[in-house]
């Protein structure tokens, strides 16, 4: 299978893509962790992915694109792939289903996992540190003993610049823009399958193998 995961930061995209690969045993393809290894072993792809990512802003596509098609074309792939943060733009979906259609291949699922704004800020701007000690603490997963101040050493937490909930906002907003973008796209294709995001993780992945499951026996039918 040729899988496509969306979801907006916070939406658990990067964990459900690690399990559902190892359980269907895809290749688990994320071009940010292409993109950090290349930058991590200072190759030339490294060196001008960086800038962009540093710089909040996406990798053009013609850099992108050519890095996804070099890495689906590698035999490792051939028993199919599960694509996190992959598409980002409608020309790299686009150059995506031109290789796959030249082929003879196609994406069988687009998986879009939706978890409610209000839980996704939650989830984002519950993190507070402490400049003392570094000690790391989360509103709801890992909260201190005594709200907004370190177990270890009494210090008042903060927050980082990118979980304060304006930062927190903006980059949801900008995300959603081209997540929408396309799951537009894939819906009009007869691709786009949303699963809910909300509780436990485990959960999320038993809901996504069901839809895939789904997925799968239409396709046999056809
Ligand atoms: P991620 O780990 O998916 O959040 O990716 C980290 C960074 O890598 C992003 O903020 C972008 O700068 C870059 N990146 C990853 N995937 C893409 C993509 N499909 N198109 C453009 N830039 C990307
Ligand atoms: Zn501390």
């Amino acid at each position: 299978m040729r899988l496509i995961l969306l979801g907006l930061p916070g939406a658990g995209k990067g964990t459900q893509a690690k399990v559902l690969a190892e359980r269907l045993g895809l290749l688990h393809i994320s071009t940010g962790d292409m993109f950090r290894q290349a930058s991590a072993e200072g190759t030339e792809l490294g060196r001008r992915a960086q800038e962009f990512m540093s710089a909040g802003k996406l990798v053009p596509d013609e850099v992108t694109i050519g890095m996804l098609l070099e890495r689906i074309s590698k035999p490792d792939a051939s028993l199919g792939f599960m694509l996190d943060g992959f598409p980002r733009t409608i020309p790299q979906a686009e150059a995506l289903d031109q290789v796959l259609e030249a082929r003879d291949e196609a994406i069988d699922a687009v998986l879009y996992i939706q978890v409610p704004e209000a839980d996704l800020m939650a989830r984002l701007t519950g993190r507070w540190t402490c400049a003392q000690c570094g000690a790391i603490y989360h509103e709801q997963t890992s909260p201190p003993k005594q709200a907004g101040v370190c177990d270890l050493d009494g210090t008042a937490l903060t927050q980082r610049e990118d979980d304060r909930p304006d930062t927190v906002r903006a980059r949801l907003d900008t995300n959603r823009e081209w997540t929408e973008a396309l799951a537009g796209y894939y819906r009009r294709a007869g691709k786009l399958h949303e699963v809910d995001g909300t509780g436990d993780p485990t959960s999320i992945t038993t809901r996504l193998l069901d839809e895939l499951a789904g997925v799968q026996s239409a396709r046999e039918k056809a």
